[in-house]
């Protein structure tokens, strides 16, 4: 069974006697540092020379500094810019500030599940992961409630290390709603797993395929968008409450019998065995060496897929049809530029 912690399992005070750094100012990083920062813990953001996110931060009245200034300040360093960029970030500018007795922090645990980053001895490194974006983080705490977080040791120098997660979690609201314990592995594992087989390339690939089959077959592109995306929210919202059960109960008896004669005519044997396949890449590093060796020519890969994906007809329908939604519109991360990839 899991280990589960709630507020009262958790010292605010350890975070808040300590000084913390939030490096990158971006989903997570606003999202970390005004939580933190409404919970009483003395925070300063760190950002590259000439970042876009410096107004951003000062804006709310939080102090700045370039990475390595604000490492050199903190006692807890915690590291929110993309995870490709992590690598350089750490051994340019804050593996040199990092002396014993200090804490390093991760929202996910890539670069250590990996070994692109190697931590000093006398050094704690923690994970604490909400299970959310971070505007939903932001905005959960704003409303008083929190966003559950998994939270991982990887190594604990100075004895304090889970204390210290933990308290870390309760400033930024995930102690309210509960904090589950975890591993980095497992954290990194099921984390890419999760996004890879099923919530974004299973789900973004299965709605195209159903797309592509409606508007070759000469049905209307804006029907087809309604039926296979539209729809998604909807019985996801579903599952959401009362995982497949209260899905199955809620559609139509048409809709469950075809749920269960036709899903594993899509969902096959063979797609189970992809999914194997692709954990295991996880799992011995074969997709992040991938990853990390585009990123470091440039993202050649990257840049193609996206541009080639953005173009999918089911975008272009997509866009001028949410406009007669537009009353419904619920803005999740507000920064987002619709046609921006
Ligand atoms: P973002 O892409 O939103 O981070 C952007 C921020 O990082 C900006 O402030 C940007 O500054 C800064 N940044 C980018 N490159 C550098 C650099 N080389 N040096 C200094 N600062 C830099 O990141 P996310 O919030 O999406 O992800 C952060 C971490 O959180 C990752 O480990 C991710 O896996 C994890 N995570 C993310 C979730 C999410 O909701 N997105 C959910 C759970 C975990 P600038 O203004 O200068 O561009
Ligand atoms: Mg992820
Ligand atoms: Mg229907």
């Amino acid at each position: 069974m899991a280990e589960i912690y709630y507020d009262d399992n958790a010292d605010l005070s350890i975070i808040q006697g300590k000084k913390v750094a939030i490096i990158g100012f971006g989903s997570q990083g606003h999202a970390h540092a005004l939580n933190l920062r409404d919970s009483g813990v003395e925070v300063r953001v760190g950002l590259r020379e000439g970042s876009t996110s410096r107004a951003k931060a000062e804006e709310q009245g939080l102090g700045t500094g370039t990475v390595a200034e604000v490492s050199e300040w903190a006692d807890l360093i915690m590291i929110l810019t993309p995870d490709q960029d992590q690598r350089k970030v750490y051994s340019e500018s804050i593996q040199p500030n990092l002396t014993e007795g200090k804490a390093l922090a991760f929202a996910h645990g890539f670069n250590i599940r990996f070994g692109y980053i190697e931590v000093p001895e006398g050094v704690d490194v923690l994970l604490i992961a909400p299970k959310a974006p971070g505007h939903t983080v932001r905005r959960e705490y704003v409303a008083g409630r929190g966003i559950p977080d998994i939270v991982a040791v990887e190594q604990d120098a100075t004895g304090g290390a889970w204390d210290l997660a933990l308290s870390y979690a309760k400033g930024i609201g995930g102690t309210r709603a509960g904090v589950i314990k975890t591993t980095f592995t497992e954290e990194t594992e099921t984390d890419l797993f999760g996004e890879q087989a099923v919530l974004c390339g299973g789900m973004s690939h299965l709605v195209q395929a159903g797309f592509e089959t409606l508007a070759e077959a000469g049905y209307q592109p804006e029907i087809a968008y309604f039926e296979v995306l539209h729809e998604l929210k909807l019985i996801v919202d579903l599952m959401h409450e009362g995982g497949i059960a209260k899905q199955r109960w809620s559609i139509s008896d048409t809709a469950e019998y075809g749920d269960y004669v036709s899903g594993p005519r899509v969902v096959t044997g063979e797609t189970k065995k992809a999914m194997k396949d692709i954990l295991s890449d996880i799992q011995d590093g074969t997709f992040a060496q991938r990853f990390i060796d585009d990123q470091d020519k440039g993202a050649p890969e990257f840049t193609e897929l996206r541009e080639t994906e953005a173009k999918h007809q089911i975008e272009t329908v997509g866009r001028d049809l949410r406009k007669m939604f537009s009353w419904s519109a619920q803005a999740i991360d507000t920064d987002y530029v619709e046609g921006s990839a």
